[in-house]
């Protein structure tokens, strides 16, 4: 039989009412004579309640025992979903992730898929079961520990069953109709997009989009999955959503395609550092070592053989990457004369494949965040997508300024 891989996220699965109706979504399918997966995340709120609980006792808490808490909420949901449709008279079972097995590697709290052997699924789906229902979000390792594939990761779960059974299609059923011109909770204007092209949708996750997690939009790439995102609350088409597809799919777009943004984000500068060759691998080495992920960088002119250097990242990892700088300091491997960490910033990018082939977008980007008196501190850019960084208090001003500019609300 087709198989079809259907997520539903945290406000689709949040009590047991919303429950019955994916359960009935489910049933659906599985009248159209689909074997289906369905990948369930945890109730709304519970991951946060988790991983908060883990927080409280203490600061420097092991990583597989965060793993075997945070992933708990999946498997509540999960078996709730299995006997809901039991009790629909459909032959369902759940499965936690290492009862599939899906095989991560050991990177506890952002692990990768390694592989997902499809023999137990295959064996019970020919035996009659019509629904498994999978935890999303984890995993196991190869020393047998419980793993998590990081904030949003269902969705990963979701795209590798998929590709690993061969799915006619994976439908993400979340709590907005589709891939948005911008988050429709920044701005009403935002619009429903039919269709997306895989790299904008990489894109505009990875700068901050949370629709999708990163990760899963690389594999649905990678493997070619037919990956749609949809409303749970909706009624069921087979048009419905944004299809996240390949761009030659796609018959007319505009330069811009979208704008994500990152709220939380930190900038940190170190005043004065001697400028010699090697000086970037000895700050930017110990940095990767601390697992600090350095976004932006920037190095000023310098002068007297010395310069500033710039560079953003996550705020809650400025206490360890300062800790990382001042440790290879301590070391003699650099010097500098100050650090400054400015912890107010967020991050707001634009992002088209429109952009390889027009000139001008940065000149329009900047025009128009200068007519809100909103300064810009840091920009990068690259083929597809410019972003800068800008206080955060003039975040939700610059989305909206930016979609105006850019004219999103049209097509
Ligand atoms: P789920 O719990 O179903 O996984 P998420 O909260 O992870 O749902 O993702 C859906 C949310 O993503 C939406 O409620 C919306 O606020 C946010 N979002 C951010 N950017 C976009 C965008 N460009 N299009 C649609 N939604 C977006
Ligand atoms: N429950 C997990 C989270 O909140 C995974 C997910 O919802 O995708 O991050
Ligand atoms: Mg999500």
């Amino acid at each position: 039989m087709p198989r079809l891989v259907m997520k539903f996220g945290g406000t689709s699965v949040a009590n047991l009412d919303r429950i019955r109706r994916v359960a009935k979504r489910v049933g659906v399918e599985v009248a159209k004579g689909y074997d289906v997966i369905v990948v369930v995340s945890a109730m709304s709120g519970k991951t946060n309640e988790l991983v908060g609980w883990v927080g409280e006792t203490g600061a420097f808490y092991d990583a597989r025992e965060y793993d075997a808490v945070v992933s708990s909420g999946e498997n509540v949901t999960a078996g709730l979903l299995a006997l809901t449709l039991q009790e629909n008279g459909i032959d369902a079972r759940s499965w936690q992730g290492w009862q599939v097995p899906v095989q991560t590697n050991s990177s506890h709290s952002s692990a990768r898929i390694a592989a997902i052997p499809s023999d137990n699924l295959d064996a019970k789906f020919a035996g009659g079961m019509r629904v498994a229902v999978v935890a999303g979000f984890q995993g196991i390792s190869p020393e047998g520990r419980i793993t998590t594939l990081g904030r949003g990761g269902s969705d990963t779960t979701a795209v590798a069953f998929a590709a690993a059974f061969d799915a006619e299609r994976c439908d993400i059923y979340t709590d907005v109709d589709g891939v948005y011109t911008t988050d429709p909770r920044i701005t009403s204007k935002a619009r429903k997009l039919d269709r997306i092209a895989f790299e904008e949708m990489l894109e505009l996750a990875s700068l901050g989009a949370k629709v999708l997690q990163t990760r899963s939009v690389e594999l649905a790439m990678r493997y070619k999955v037919k990956l749609r995102v949809l409303s749970s609350f909706e009624e069921m088409s087979d048009d419905a959503g944004t299809l996240v597809c390949d761009e030659e799919d796609i018959m007319e777009s505009n330069v811009v395609a979208g704008v994500a943004f990152s709220r939380d984000e930190a900038k940190m500068t170190l005043v004065s550092v001697a400028d010699r060759p090697g000086v970037s691998a000895a700050i930017f080495g110990p940095l990767a070592e601390a697992g600090v992920n350095v976004d932006m960088i920037v190095q000023n002119i310098a002068e007297d053989g010395r310069t500033d250097m710039t560079f953003s990242l996550p705020v809650d990892q400025v206490a360890r990457a300062e800790k990382a700088v001042r440790d290879a300091m301590a070391r003699a491997e650099i010097n500098f004369h100050d650090l400054i960490a400015d912890e107010g910033v967020s991050k707001v990018s634009v992002v088209g494949i429109g952009m390889r082939s027009h000139a001008g977008v940065a000149a329009r980007m900047f025009k128009a965040l200068s007519a809100e008196g909103i300064n810009i501190k840091v920009i990068t850019t690259s083929e597809i997508k410019i972003s800068v960084l800008i206080d955060r208090k003039y975040m939700e001003l610059a989305v909206q300024a930016l979609h105006d500019a850019f004219e999103l609300e049209k097509v």
